[in-house]
């Protein structure tokens, strides 16, 4: 018999989470106006313990919410909360003698601001438990400054009694305070500065995300939310100062804080208010009762909300996500480690089974792109690297073809698990050195694992013939081998998927493979396939990472396709770079498989549902900003719902969170690498000059580009027949299915396409006239599953990968007979 358990946390969160969504939803001014309505007229409703609760909660509000503004999911541990809101107090008892209430509030919250000040620039280079001490330290030396000040002049209880005590004015006085710090911290949130101040936080590499300066970017938040903790703390002042003086710089002020914000998550407004609910209420219940057991409870919540939640407990949505806390735990005590030890900075090359240094101990920088900046120094392949790679290859190949299919598949199916084990951290990787969204490196990296085990079954799916022969006593078999020798070269915007569904099935099915991964993406494209397939007990030299700089590509790939040893090329990048390959390789009589560029087009007719289309054509044209080969670039759309389709898309991209490539809300994070993000501009421009209107979008800002939907789009301008790479879509108007069609054919690229319909036969028709590899009838163009046919026709390559088409990819079928009887030949008399 079942037992009802209450979940309180969830339970908790649900609470939250309903409380959030009033706060954000569409709803959100309508509630927050009913809010203030009620809290204005709180202190003619309620009895006098009912408003001290309220004035408390604001008060938690406040300083939850100035918190948040400055911490955000930095996470700095900051005591220097108790220091302003303490400086905000004192500053109370010495000016009230000399100045009109409320201007000792006006002046709390300029000293705060600028002890802020102070503290930021000290504090800039420091992290984490530096900071805190740094921060604990100076606010400890001036509460012993102020007292002792105090002590000499008159004694700080006396004058704590001298101010003029209303419960109403004090209320009204947070009350406000409390408002312009919400109202602040969902302006800062939504502004480029936030935008900037969350990248910031989360990773100080990401700094200078918007091209901003980070370091003033943080003072300058720093100090205005100091100014709104140290106006809390002296609007307080006299209701905490009449129970003890001391509280002021009660380190139990910070704690609380930090739990409030970190509770309901840092990365919206909304969060720190909901935090400083909960806690208020816990607080103001419990603190004076149980008071040192509440600091001790308080503490280790702290630690584990820290560690455990760093979206807040009212970021949980579905129960499922709960269960999601245990992964999280191991992770975040993973990225606790000083990254020097939890992620080398420095990667070797993988050649014949062994981690080693190019010669010379040459490396190149891998840059995280939004910032420019070194995220680790990769070892440098050159030729004669290659080379060895390849001779390496070839001679591990041989036994490795010969294993039976259980102990290759074996071997892949280990390295799915080690894939999964490691789930969190390949996400993280992924987004730290490409820029990619939470969201999209969660697909990506479970993507993958589906990936793995598809390929695992490969070489149980490896069928031969037996065929008749016209000879007498002849068996003809027509069996498949491995190639031996598969050169990959993969692109930078998907690196596992497309460096895995080439390495993956070419080693499953026998083959040794020499992966180059792109200059961009050294790590996530090939380094952590290496070790994955290293403990997943893969061979010496079956698998061999080799890296190199752009400087030396042109040198590697001409030994990796030209090499005698290397029998199949499997690559995946530009179209201009594949038609350089596909030259040599034709030089070299060498089988090239060949996934290129795309400019897929969205046919959007006139009985299509209109949510669907709106939500195909946004997901198609900006996931990832738009960086995939089969984005839906055009939409064709018949004339009936043209203006329609316009205003559903455009009101669609408004509510795309553009933001914090970690954030898991984040939909839009930045273009991965600069001179794409140039490209974008230009092509962007160019529209623009010869005539397209922005719906929306159009703008860059620091290394992000706004999601931008054009119209009037001509063939005389790039973005109609160039692949922009980004998160642009143009929207044309047809007249109906032929024109839209014939438009939809009118590039050299024939990768993907979409068609949406009420109609799913007249799709299905309409599918066949399309050119291009492959068509997704009511859906986007954005669509991959590893077992089927994935490539392109025309410009957009040659060749299949996915599935039965690795087979073709990576085997050659051998022809082998056998004579059971004796022959007799034309010389035998
Ligand atoms: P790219 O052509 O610049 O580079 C791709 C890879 O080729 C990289 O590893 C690069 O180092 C390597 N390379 C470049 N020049 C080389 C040379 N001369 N010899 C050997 N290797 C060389 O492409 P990219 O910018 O990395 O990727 C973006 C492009 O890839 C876009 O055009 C996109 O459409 C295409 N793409 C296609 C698919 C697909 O499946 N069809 C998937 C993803 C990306």
């Amino acid at each position: 018999m079942g037992v009802a358990t209450l979940n309180l946390p969830w339970a908790v969160g649900r609470l939250g989470h309903h409380v959030r969504r009033a706060l954000e939803g569409r709803r959100r001014w309508a509630w927050l106006g009913l809010a203030l309505v009620v809290l204005c007229l709180a202190p003619a409703l309620v009895s006098t313990y009912q408003l001290a609760l309220l004035l408390a909660l604001l008060s938690y509000v406040a300083l939850a919410s100035a918190w948040a503004l400055f911490s955000g999911p930095t996470r700095y541990l900051s005591f220097a909360t108790a220091a302003f809101y303490g400086v905000g107090a004192y500053t109370v008892f010495l000016a009230t003698a000399r100045l009109a209430w409320p201007l000792p509030v006006v002046a709390g919250a300029a000293l705060a601001a600028l002890l802020a000040l102070g503290v930021g620039g000290l504090s800039l280079r420091l992290r984490g438990p530096y900071f805190a001490v740094l921060t604990f330290g100076l606010s400890e030396l001036i509460r012993h400054v102020v007292l002792s000040y105090e002590l000499r002049v008159t004694g700080t209880v006396g004058r704590i009694l001298t101010v003029p005590f209303s419960l109403s004015r004090l209320y009204y006085g947070v009350l406000i305070i409390a408002a312009l710090t919400v109202a602040c911290a969902w302006l800062l949130r939504r502004s480029r500065w936030g935008i900037a101040l969350i990248a910031i936080g989360g990773d100080e590499e990401r700094s200078e995300v918007l091209g901003v300066r980070p370091t003033w970017i943080k003072i300058a938040v720093f100090a205005v939310s100091a100014a709104f903790i140290g106006a809390t703390g002296a609007a307080m002042a006299p209701r905490l100062t009449y129970l003890e003086p001391q509280i002021a710089f009660n380190p139990l002020i910070s704690f609380q804080t930090v739990i409030m914000a970190l509770l309901g998550g840092t990365g919206r407004a909304s969060g720190p208010v909901v935090g400083a609910l909960f806690v208020g209420v816990i607080s103001e219940v419990f603190l004076l009762q149980f008071r040192y057991v509440y600091m001790i409870i308080l503490g280790v919540v702290l630690i584990l909300t820290i560690v455990v939640l760093p979206h807040g407990i009212t970021g949980w949505d579905t129960e499922e996500e709960t269960g999601d806390v245990v992964r999280a735990l191991r992770w975040a005590i993973v990225r606790r480690i000083p990254r020097r030890y939890a992620m080398p900075r420095n990667y070797q090359l993988f050649v014949d089974g062994a981690w080693q240094d190019a010669p010379g101990g040459r490396t190149f920088p891998d840059h995280n792109p939004p910032t420019g900046q070194v995220f680790a120094h990769i070892a440098a392949a050159d030729a004669d690297v290659a080379r060895r790679a390849v001779v390496a290859a070839e001679r591990a190949q041989t036994e490795w073809g010969e294993l039976a299919p259980a102990e290759r598949a074996g071997v892949v199916l280990k390295a799915a698990q080690i894939w999964d084990r490691r789930n969190d951290e390949l996400e993280e990787v992924l987004t730290r050195e490409t820029g990619a969204v939470a969201k999209k490196a969660k697909f990506e990296v479970g993507y993958c694992s589906e990936l793995l085990r598809q390929a695992a079954s490969l070489p149980y799916q490896v069928g031969g013939e037996v065929a008749p022969s016209n000879i007498t006593g002849k068996v003809n078999y027509f069996m498949r081998k491995p190639v031996g020798v598969v050169s990959v070269i993969s692109p930078w915007n998907f690196p596992y998927i497309l460096t895995l569904r080439a390495v993956a099935p070419a080693l499953a099915l026998g083959n040794a493979v020499v992966l180059k991964p792109s200059e961009e993406t050294p790590i996530v494209g090939g380094l952590l396939a290496g070790e994955i397939f290293e403990e997943a007990g893969l061979p010496p030299g079956v698998l061999n990472v080799i890296p190199c700089p752009r400087g030396a590509v042109e040198a590697v790939g001409d030994v990796m396709v030209g090499h005698p040893a290397v029998a199949v090329v499997s690559f995946t990048g530009s179209t201009a770079t594949g038609q350089k390959l596909a030259e040599k390789a034709g030089r070299h009589l060498k089988r090239i498989v060949l996934e290129l560029g795309g400019k897929s087009p969205l046919i959007v007719l006139a009985d299509a549902d209109l949510d669907l289309a709106t939500s195909a054509a946004a997901f198609g044209a900006f996931f990832h900003q738009g960086q995939i080969c089969m984005a839906v670039t055009r939409i064709l759309v018949e004339a009936p719902i043209a203006d329609r389709l316009a205003s559903s898309l455009v009101e669609k991209v408004k509510t795309l969170e553009v933001g914090d490539p970690r954030d898991i809300n984040t939909d839009i994070g930045p273009i991965t690498s600069p001179t794409q993000l140039i490209k974008i501009k230009a092509h962007v421009e160019d529209a623009v000059a010869k005539g397209a209107r922005v719906l929306i979008g159009g703008q860059s800002r620091g290394s992000y580009f706004e999601p931008t939907v054009l119209t009037g789009v001509t063939p005389a301008m790039r973005c109609y027949h160039e692949e922009t790479f980004g998160p642009v879509v143009t929207l044309i108007s047809v007249k109906d299915a032929d024109e839209a069609i014939r438009l939809a054919n009118d590039t050299t690229y024939g990768l993907s396409a979409g068609i949406i319909t009420g109609d799913p036969d007249r799709g299905m028709a309409l599918a066949g006239r399309i050119q291009a590899g492959m068509v997704h009838v009511n859906d986007s163009s954005v669509h991959d599953e590893p077992h089927a046919p994935f490539g392109g026709i025309k410009g957009s390559g040659l060749g299949r990968h996915g599935g039965k088409a690795a087979i073709e990819a990576f085997t050659e079928q051998r022809w082998v007979s056998l004579q059971t009887e004796r022959r007799h030949y034309a010389f035998d008399h």
